[in-house]
This record gives structure tokens, sequence and C-alpha cells, in this order.
């Protein structure tokens, strides 16, 4: 239900975050609003009901595209951003990679991928689970496209660990925290190493 008039937004001063996840919008506003002095950050949800987008891209910054371009149009504001991310497991040729949502079938059953993951893994020893988390990050202004790019490098555990976070963190020890998986830091903590963060930080440093 929409929360927000878009009537009473300021079409130059407001970018509207193509997300469902409140934590992301607060990231994202966290990184991006220094580089965007004035701006309002509003979640595409607090502005109405709009059907998901099809993400059919072959890349994370397709997706990412699709995604911005939606809500663009769905609200008819000039600015949207939007992200795509996933994880890359190198022994699986960077599977699930932009299919990290759906890869056990319905999308976004954490508990069905993660069992993938784990049986996937099966047998592979320590030092060829290394993997990493990949966000490509788009901001569309107009018909402009600005994008940035992240990875969070690390290894696949054997057991998932943890109870922060989503999606894989309970299987992902970021090389940053050794011995600690995703799921086992505090959100600030990841919020300090994520793809995301990197991502961000890259696309605000070409605002
Ligand atoms: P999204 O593009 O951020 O919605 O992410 C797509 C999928 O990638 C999620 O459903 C998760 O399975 C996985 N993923 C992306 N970012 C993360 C993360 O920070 N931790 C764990 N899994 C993630």
């Amino acid at each position: 239900m929409a929360t927000i008039d878009i009537a009473t937004l300021d079409p130059a001063k407001t970018v509207v975050v193509a997300t469902g996840n409140a934590h992301k919008v607060v990231e994202i506003e966290a990184i991006l609003a220094p580089a965007m002095p004035g701006v309002r950050f509003v979640a595409l949800g607090e502005l109405g009901d709009f059907p998901d987008p099809v993400e059919d891209g072959q890349t994370f910054f397709d997706n990412a595209l699709i995604k911005a371009r939606a809500a663009q149009r769905e609200t008819g504001l000039a600015m949207a951003v939007a992200d795509d991310s996933g994880l890359c497991v190198d022994a699986l040729d960077g599977a699930p990679g932009i299919y990290s949502a759906r890869w056990a079938g319905e999308h976004g059953n954490d508990a069905a991928n993660n069992e993938k993951l784990v049986r996937l893994m099966e047998g592979v020893p320590e030092d060829a689970r290394t993997a990493r988390f990949h966000s490509s990050v788009v901001l569309v202004r107009g018909d402009d496209v600005l994008h940035g790019d992240g990875d969070c490098e690390g290894v696949v555990g054997f057991e998932p660990r943890g109870e922060h976070g989503f999606g894989y963190d309970p299987l992902f020890l970021p090389a940053e925290t050794p011995g600690r998986t995703m799921a086992e830091l505090t959100l600030g903590e990841k919020n300090q190493i994520s793809h995301r963060f990197h991502a961000l930080e890259d696309l605000a440093a070409k605002l």
C-alpha cells in the first residue's frame, strides 16, 4: 500500500530505490546521500504496489538496469536506483550467479538454496571452496545510466552457521572475517565489507 503520494515529491530531488528490502534502502541512502545533497530516497514500496519486472538479463548489471528502468517507468520519477547481486562459486563455474535467488526452484527460498549449495560442494576441499558475492548497482537519471560494481571475496563453509543476514550468509565466510560466516557478523560489520557496500562506493565515486 502506498504511504507516500508521488504527486507530493519533487522529481528533481527524489530517487526511488527499487527494492523491497528496507535494510538495502538504508544502506543505499547512507552511501549515496552524501554525494547527492538535498535528494530524498524513497523505497518503491512506499509509492505503491508495483509488479516485479521480469529479470531476464544475462548479467547482474542487466538485471539491475531492468529494475531501475521499471521503477522509473512505474513511478514517472526521473531518478531510480536498483541493485542486483548474487554468489559466484569457483568450483561451480560461477554458479549460482545471477540465478542466486531462484537456484533451487522457488524464488527466495534461502533454506533450499543453502541445502543445494552444501550438497554440490560435498567433497570439495577447503582450498577449492573460494567464492565471492558480487553486486552491481545502477542509478538512472533520465536517459543517463551510472553504475558501480563490488565484490566480497571468501569461501563456502561446510555447514550453515549464524543467525543474521539472509540468503547464503550462513554458508559464506568472508576473507576479511576469518572463521566467521557472514551470518555471524552484525549488520554493521557486514555493511563495512559487503559487495553492495563496495558497489555503492564505486557508484558514489562517479557522482
Ligand atoms: P538480490 O539481487 O540482492 O535480491 O539478491 C539475489 C540473491 O542473491 C538473494 O536472494 C540471495 O540468495 C543472494 N544474495 C545477494 N546478496 C546477498 C547477501 O548479502 N547475503 C547473502 N545472499 C545474498
